[in-house]
C-alpha cells in the first residue's frame, strides 16, 4: 500500500459507498452513497500533488448540462494503469456530488467495496478499495456525479447574453486552465498526466454542442434530447479539454493543409467573425510550415464567449475567446483592435504546439507555455500580416515586463508553485512577456535559423509529452550559432561544426561548446535584469554590470550575474557587433577610437545601457543631429533607458529631458509612443499635485514637442495600422491637453454627431478624442451616458467609458 496517512486532521466529508461490480459484461453497480458522514475513516494522501503510481491512459465523459436548472449531471470512466501496488486512487474533484463510484478490474470478473473520501482544501478525493489494485495491470474508475454550472468564469460555467430583440439567453462553456477540470469532472487534473479524451454531451436539439474534436456522430435519446459523441482526442492535459453547449452561428473555411477551421459566435454578430476566419486559415498555415509538424486534429473552431475571464484559451482544436478578441467590425472597430485581435488568434494558435503537443512538466514552468506563444504572436503575424507591422510592437512588450520586472516584488520566470493561487499569480507579465523577451534576445543571439532549428528539434523530441526549462535549452545546445554563417556548418541532422575561423565579432566562437543553457539559467532563475554601464577609455570600453531595481535605496544584491549577449555599434561602424559578457566587470577593446558607441542594438536584449562621462552627450548630440542615423528601436531604447536611470538617481533630469528635444523630429511609432510614455506620467503627477505652473510648464513642453505631428493628422481612418493608431494617441492626447486646434475641431464633429442623434459615423480612429471633448459639457456627457446606456458593440461602449470619465464635472463623476 503506497498511500500515506496524515496524522493532520481532515476536514473532508466523508462518502461511504457500497459497491458491487457485477462483471464486465454487465457493468452495473449497485453503489448508493451514504452520506451520514460514516466511520471517521482518514484520508490517505497528504499532498497538494497527485501521488504518480496511478496514471490516467483513457477518459470516456457523458456531460449532460440542463440550461433551465444551470445544473449538470455526468459520468467519467477513466481507465487507469497502476505502477506500484496500492488500494486507493488519488484525484481530483472540486465541488462535485458523486453519487456512485467503481473500480473495475480489466479482464477480471472481482467484486470492489469502494469507499470514497474526500478532501476539499486539496480538491481531492480517494477511492479506497478493499481489495489491493497490482502494478502492470489496468483498471477503469468510474464515477457518477452531478454539480452546478460555475457562476464564476471557470469550471464549467453559465454565460449569457441578450439577441438584438432583447431576449436572454443561456449557454454553458468552460474555462479549464489551470486548475477546474476538475469543476466538471473528476480528473487527474495535472499537466504531466495526458491521456486521450472521448466525449458525449446531451443537448437540446435547438442547441449544438462544441468539443475538441468533431462530431462522429448524433443519437435521439427523447424526442427533447439528443447526445453527440465526439472523436476520440490525442492524448492531452486535462487543462485542455473543452466542451460547449449553445445556440451559436458559424463560418467555416478549410485551409491549405486540409483543416476545417470554423469561427463560432451568438448568431447576431456572425457577420462580425469573418476577419478571425481567413487569420486563423492564414495563420495555421503558417504554424503547420513553419513547426514542420502537422496540426494534428482535423479542425479547429474559434468560439466567442459572451462572458469571458481572460483574454482567450487554446484548449485543443477549440480556442476559445471574449467577444472583442476575436470578433472585428470592419466599420465601427479601431485599428488597434484588428491587430489585437490577429495577435491573440496567433497566440492561441501557436499554442497548439507550444502548450497542447508539447506541455510544461509542472505550473513553475507556465513561461515555456506563455513566453513562447507571445513570441511566436510576432514571429508569425509579421509574415502573415505584413501590413500591421507588428515588429514594431515588440519592444513595447519588453519595455512593460522590464517595469514591473525591476520591483523588488517581481520573482524569477521560473518560480516553484503548489497550489491553485500561487498557479495562478503565474500568469503574469513576466511569464507572458519576459519570457517572450528573453526568448528574443535569444533568437538575437543565435540567429533566427538556428533558434528556429532548435525550436522544431524540441517539439518533435517531446511531442504529446512535457518538458522542464533544460529539455528546451538541451534541444538548443547541439546547434551552433552562425556568425559567418556557412551552409556546411548545419548538417543533416543539425549538429553542426565549429566554425574554425573566430571573427573578432563574434567573441562565443572562441569556445569549444556554446552554454546556451548556462546563459540561459541567469534569466530564468533570478528575477530582473541587469543594468550595464559603459566606459570609454580611448579604444577601450569597460563594462560592469549590477542589478536594476526601482524603489531601493541600498546597492542591489551582489549575487546577481547574468550572461548578457551584448551587441553595440559605433559611429566607425554599423555592422552589429558581438560580445558574451559573462563576469561582474570586462573590457572590449575596439579596432579604433570612436564618438560614439550604442549597446543593445534594437534593444533585442532584456538589459538597459548606462555610458558614463560624456558618453549620452554623444548620443544626445547624435539624436538632434541626425537621428535617423540609429534606428527608431534604438531611439525607443534610449529615450526608455534614459527615464530609468533618473528613477535610480544616475542621471539628472534636466539631461533626460534634454534627449527628449530630439522629439520634434520624430516620425516614427515607437519613438513618439516611449516619449509619450516618459512624459505624460511626469506631468500627470505634477497636476495631481497641484503644481499648476509646472504642470502647465512641462505640458506646453510636450504639446510643443509633438506639435508638428499633431498638426498633420488627417481625421479620417486612412494610413496604415501604425499610422492610425499614433493618429489616435496623439489626437486623445491634443485633445484632453486642451490643444485648441484639436479641441475646435473636435467640437466640430461632435456637434455633428450629437445633431444627427448619433447616427452620424464619426472616423473610428479619433471617435475617442471627440467623444472626450464632447463630454466636457454637462449636456454632452448626458447625451454620451444616454448612447452608452443603449449600445450593445463592446468597443464602443469602452470609449465612451473612457470619455465619461474624462469629465471634470465631479457630480458627473460620482
Ligand atoms: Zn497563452
Amino acid at each position: 500500500m503506497a498511500a500515506l496517512f496524515s496524522t493532520r486532521p481532515f476536514s473532508g466529508r466523508l462518502l461511504s459507498l457500497m459497491v458491487a461490480l457485477l462483471g464486465l459484461t454487465c457493468p452495473a453497480f449497485s453503489a448508493s452513497a451514504d452520506q451520514d458522514g460514516g466511520n471517521n475513516m482518514q484520508f490517505p494522501w497528504d499532498k497538494m500533488r497527485l501521488p504518480r503510481h496511478v496514471i490516467p491512459v483513457h477518459y470516456d465523459l457523458l456531460i449532460h448540462p440542463n440550461l433551465t436548472t444551470l445544473t449538470f449531471s455526468g459520468s467519467a470512466k477513466i481507465e487507469i494503469t497502476v505502477t506500484q501496488q496500492t488500494s486507493s486512487v488519488i484525484l481530483h474533484s472540486k465541488r462535485l456530488h458523486i453519487t456512485k463510484a467503481a473500480i473495475e478490474a480489466g479482464g477480471a470478473r472481482s467484486v470492489q467495496e469502494v469507499q470514497v473520501l474526500e478532501h476539499q482544501p486539496f480538491e481531492q478525493v480517494a477511492l479506497l478499495a478493499a481489495e489491493p489494485l497490482h502494478p502492470g495491470h489496468s483498471y477503469t474508475v468510474s464515477i457518477s456525479y452531478s454539480a452546478n454550472l460555475s457562476e464564476s468564469f471557470h469550471g464549467f460555467y453559465k454565460s449569457t447574453y441578450r439577441t438584438q430583440n432583447g431576449e436572454l439567453r443561456v449557454l454553458a462553456s468552460t474555462q479549464f486552465e489551470p486548475t477546474a477540470a476538475r469543476m466538471a469532472f473528476p480528473c487527474f487534473d495535472e499537466p504531466a498526466f495526458k491521456a486521450r479524451f472521448s466525449i458525449k454531451i446531451r443537448r437540446e436539439p435547438k442547441h449544438l454542442a462544441l468539443s475538441n474534436m468533431p462530431i462522429v456522430k448524433t443519437v435521439n435519446i427523447t424526442s427533447w434530447l439528443v447526445e453527440d459523441h465526439f472523436d476520440t482526442s490525442v492524448k492531452m492535459s486535462t487543462y485542455l479539454v473543452a466542451f460547449i453547449v449553445s445556440d451559436f452561428k458559424s463560418v467555416s473555411k478549410i485551409t491549405s493543409h486540409g483543416i476545417k477551421i470554423s469561427v463560432y459566435t451568438v448568431p447576431d454578430k456572425i457577420n462580425q467573425a469573418v476577419y478571425a476566419l481567413d487569420a486563423a486559415v492564414k495563420l495555421l498555415d503558417f504554424y503547420e510550415d513553419y513547426f514542420s509538424i502537422p496540426y494534428p486534429l482535423p479542425k479547429q473552431d474559434l468560439a466567442a464567449i459572451p462572458d469571458f475571464q481572460s483574454g482567450a484559451m487554446e484548449n485543443w482544436g477549440l480556442t476559445t475567446y471574449r467577444e472583442s478578441a476575436l470578433l472585428y467590425d470592419p466599420e465601427k472597430s479601431s485599428a488597434s483592435s484588428k491587430l489585437w485581435t490577429t495577435m491573440i488568434i496567433a497566440h492561441e494558435l501557436a499554442h497548439q504546439w507550444f502548450g497542447n503537443l508539447v506541455t510544461m512538466e509542472w505550473w513553475n514552468d507556465l513561461w515555456l507555455n506563455e513566453g513562447f506563444a507571445k513570441f511566436m504572436e510576432f514571429v508569425s503575424v509579421s509574415i502573415t500580416h505584413p501590413e500591421l507591422r507588428v515588429e514594431d510592437y515588440f519592444l513595447g512588450k519588453c519595455l512593460d515586463a522590464m517595469e514591473v520586472d525591476a520591483l523588488n516584488s517581481s520573482h524569477p520566470v521560473s518560480t516553484p508553485v503548489e497550489d491553485p493561487a500561487q498557479i495562478l499569480e503565474m500568469f503574469d507579465d513576466v511569464s507572458y512577456e519576459k519570457g517572450s523577451c528573453i526568448l528574443n534576445m535569444l533568437r538575437d543571439y543565435m540567429t533566427a535559423d538556428v533558434f528556429k532549428a532548435g525550436l522544431v528539434q524540441y517539439l518533435q523530441k517531446y511531442s504529446y509529452q512535457n518538458t522542464k526549462n533544460e529539455d528546451l535549452w538541451n534541444s538548443m545546445t547541439n546547434i551552433c550559432p552562425t556568425v559567418d554563417t556557412d551552409e556546411n556548418e548545419l548538417q543533416g541532422d543539425n549538429f553542426c561544426r565549429r566554425n574554425q575561423l573566430s571573427s573578432s565579432s563574434a567573441h562565443w566562437t572562441k569556445r569549444e561548446t556554446l552554454d546556451v543553457r548556462a546563459m540561459m539559467n541567469t534569466w530564468t532563475l533570478q528575477k530582473g535584469f541587469p543594468l550595464v554601464t559603459v566606459t570609454v577609455r580611448g579604444k577601450n570600453v569597460h563594462l560592469q554590470q549590477e542589478h536594476y531595481m526601482k524603489g531601493v535605496d541600498s546597492p542591489s544584491s551582489t549575487e546577481y550575474l547574468w550572461h548578457i549577449p551584448l551587441t553595440y555599434i559605433t559611429s566607425k561602424s554599423d555592422t552589429v557587433q558581438r560580445f558574451l559578457m559573462t563576469t561582474k566587470t570586462d573590457v572590449l577593446i575596439l579596432p579604433e577610437e570612436v564618438e560614439w558607441i550604442k549597446f543593445n542594438v534594437g534593444m533585442n536584449g532584456y538589459y538597459i545601457v548606462h555610458y558614463e562621462d560624456d558618453g549620452w552627450d554623444h548620443l544626445i548630440s547624435l539624436l538632434k543631429e541626425n537621428h535617423t542615423v540609429i534606428s527608431s528601436n534604438d531611439r525607443a531604447s534610449l529615450i526608455n533607458n534614459v527615464f530609468q536611470l533618473v528613477r535610480i538617481r544616475k542621471l539628472s533630469i534636466s539631461k533626460a529631458f534634454d534627449l527628449t528635444l530630439y522629439l520634434k523630429h520624430e516620425t516614427h511609432i515607437m519613438p513618439v509612443f516611449q516619449g509619450m510614455n516618459e512624459l505624460i506620467p511626469i506631468y500627470k503627477l505634477m497636476e495631481r499635485r497641484d503644481m499648476d505652473d509646472t504642470a502647465n510648464q512641462l505640458k506646453e513642453y510636450i504639446v510643443n514637442l509633438f506639435k508638428d505631428l499633431i498638426d498633420k493628422q488627417s481625421w479620417n481612418d486612412e494610413g496604415s495600422v501604425s499610422e492610425r493608431m499614433l493618429k489616435h494617441s496623439l489626437l486623445l492626447f491634443a485633445c484632453v491637453r486642451g490643444y485648441q486646434p484639436c479641441v475646435d475641431k473636435a467640437q466640430e464633429y461632435f456637434m455633428k454627431w450629437q445633431k444627427s442623434n448619433g447616427t452620424l459615423s464619426l472616423p473610428t480612429d479619433v471617435k475617442t478624442a471627440v467623444y472626450a471633448i464632447g463630454a466636457q459639457t454637462s449636456e454632452g456627457w448626458d447625451f454620451l451616458f444616454s448612447k452608452y446606456r443603449l449600445h450593445s458593440f463592446n468597443l464602443e461602449k469602452h470609449k465612451i467609458e473612457l470619455a465619461l470619465s474624462l469629465s471634470r464635472n465631479n457630480d458627473k463623476l460620482q
